[in-house]
């Protein structure tokens, strides 16, 4: 390498938790890959408070290969957050994002990489197949369809973190100041020229998945609530509609009453009604809160990551 090192093309920013027995092996590959396909690369690991050996294996792969860089966070701060340092400390052309097992295929790189060169400014790698569960790929699909039917963004289904996306929008993202991020949906809020490559994404080959299916729904959660109102607004018009809806069956009773008379006291229909009612209020108080905690959260104005170390990057 050259005395003053220069910019390099490609950055690999990483977000990694607890993956020590896929990033000995990852990030060789990635190197090898690259090498292969003359890319001037940088691989930025972000260790998201991992409780493992994860950060002691990226400081000795670092000693041995200094294009492999390591940003360590304080704690875990959520996947999100990771992205943003890796996005912070890059300093390529062009930044990749991807995952730390493997579901991600490597191979794809330099075909994100020659797209780029062709012009795109972000290239997104959707995956044919999902070769996940049933019920993830249900709860995927719903979920795309929900979201894109709420939200003034398109998501575009099946496409993962796994992405390219040029200096130009990489500068875009990191100027964005919120504190609740949600990649997928900003990566298309910010425009630009973009371009789709197609993969089968493999299974996760070592260790297993972060995400519950409760922190699954809060993450979905945040994507609904970041990208749209509607959820919020959608409340006002069920409102009415309920309020209308008793008004006729108010009418409706009255005018029984004076036609036939009192027959029994209907208290059943009253507490279904009552219950009913109860449900959707406290469901629209629900929604308030998921908007208001965000908000609160904006408002401190925390720092969105703190790090804790750095190898190989100022
Ligand atoms: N990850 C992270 N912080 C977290 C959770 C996950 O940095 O709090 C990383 C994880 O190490 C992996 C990537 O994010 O590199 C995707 O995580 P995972 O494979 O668990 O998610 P899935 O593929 O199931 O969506
Ligand atoms: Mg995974």
């Amino acid at each position: 390498m050259a005395m003053s090192k220069q910019v390099p093309e490609l950055s690999i920013v990483i977000p990694i938790l607890n993956e020590e027995t896929s990033i000995p092996k990852l990030l060789p590959q990635l190197k090898e890959l690259c090498d292969q396909a003359k890319i001037d690369v940088e691989v930025i690991c972000v260790d998201d408070g991992s409780t493992d050996k994860t950060l002691e294996k990226l400081d000795e792969l670092h000693a041995k290969e200094p294009v492999f860089k390591v940003v360590a966070l304080s704690r875990n701060f959520g996947k999100e957050a990771a992205i943003l340092a890796g996005f912070d400390f890059s300093s390529g052309q062009a930044v990749i994002l991807m995952d730390a097992d493997f579901q991600d295929p490597p191979e794809l790189i330099p075909k994100l990489v020659s797209e780029w060169r062709e012009g795109a400014d972000i290239v997104h790698a959707v995956r044919k197949s999902r070769k996940d569960g049933v019920v993830k790929r249900f709860t995927a699909w719903v979920y795309y369809k929900i979201i894109n039917l709420l939200s003034d963004v398109h998501i575009i289904p099946n496409a993962g973190d796994f992405k390219l996306y040029s200096r130009n929008v990489v500068d875009a993202l990191l100027d964005l100041p919120e504190r609740n991020r949600f990649m997928k949906g900003l990566s298309s809020w910010v425009g630009f020229d973009s371009k789709t490559v197609y993969f089968d994404r493999p299974a996760r080959q070592y260790g297993r998945t972060k995400w519950s299916y409760f922190k699954l729904w809060n993450y979905s959660l945040e994507g609904m609530t970041s990208f749209s109102g509607s959820l919020i607004k959608i409340w006002t018009y069920i409102g009415f509609l309920t309020s209308m809806f008793a008004f006729c069956y108010a009418l409706f009773l009255v005018v029984r009453v004076w036609l036939y008379g009192v027959d029994v006291p209907g208290y059943a229909s009253l507490a279904v009604i009552m219950l009913f009612f109860n449900g959707v209020v406290l469901i629209g108080m629900g929604l308030l809160g998921e908007y208001i905690s965000r908000i609160f959260i904006e408002v401190k104005g925390r720092p969105k990551y703190i790090v804790k170390h750095k190898k190989g990057l100022t």
